[in-house]
């Protein structure tokens, strides 16, 4: 099977964002290529396609992981409230996206637009380099 999110979950494929979190049935790294810093994708370890597939203890851990991250990146960016969308279209492996909604916002990415922000091309992107060193800041602001 080649799942892209079940090669970063193995460590296989070299995904240019470090782990932000792994817990015993998720991880979380910083999108990438995206134009906003903090775009996190929560993603479950087993190759599940959908959330009714997820167990008891998938679920508990999941709602933790929402609360702290939300939290680390209010913390982070001062955002005014978070986006949670997940809808497994393009990688059929359950992801959530985690996304900082700033006070200050670009129009073309309020609601269900804010998918314009990360179907981009790396030369669009925000650089590695910075994305890498804000998925440290992250890492450092979440308290379980
Ligand atoms: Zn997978």
């Amino acid at each position: 099977m080649d799942c892209m999110i079940c090669g970063i979950v193995s460590k296989k494929k070299n995904f240019p964002m470090p782990i932000i979190y792994e817990g015993e049935n998720w991880i979380v790294n910083q999108a990438y290529p995206s134009k906003i810093r903090g775009w996190l994708v929560i993603s479950v370890k087993k190759h599940r396609k959908a959330f009714h597939e997820i167990t008891i203890k998938e679920s508990l851990e999941l709602s933790k992981i929402l609360l702290m991250l939300s939290r680390a990146l209010k913390e982070t960016t001062k955002c005014k409230k978070e986006y949670i969308l997940s809808t497994n279209e393009g990688i059929e492996h359950l992801h959530f996206h985690i996304v900082p909604r700033e006070r200050k916002f670009k129009k073309e990415w309020i609601g269900l637009k804010i998918y314009n922000a990360i179907r981009i091309e790396e030369k669009d992107s925000i650089s590695k380099k910075e994305l890498i060193q804000f998925s440290k800041m992250i890492k450092e602001k979440i308290i379980f």
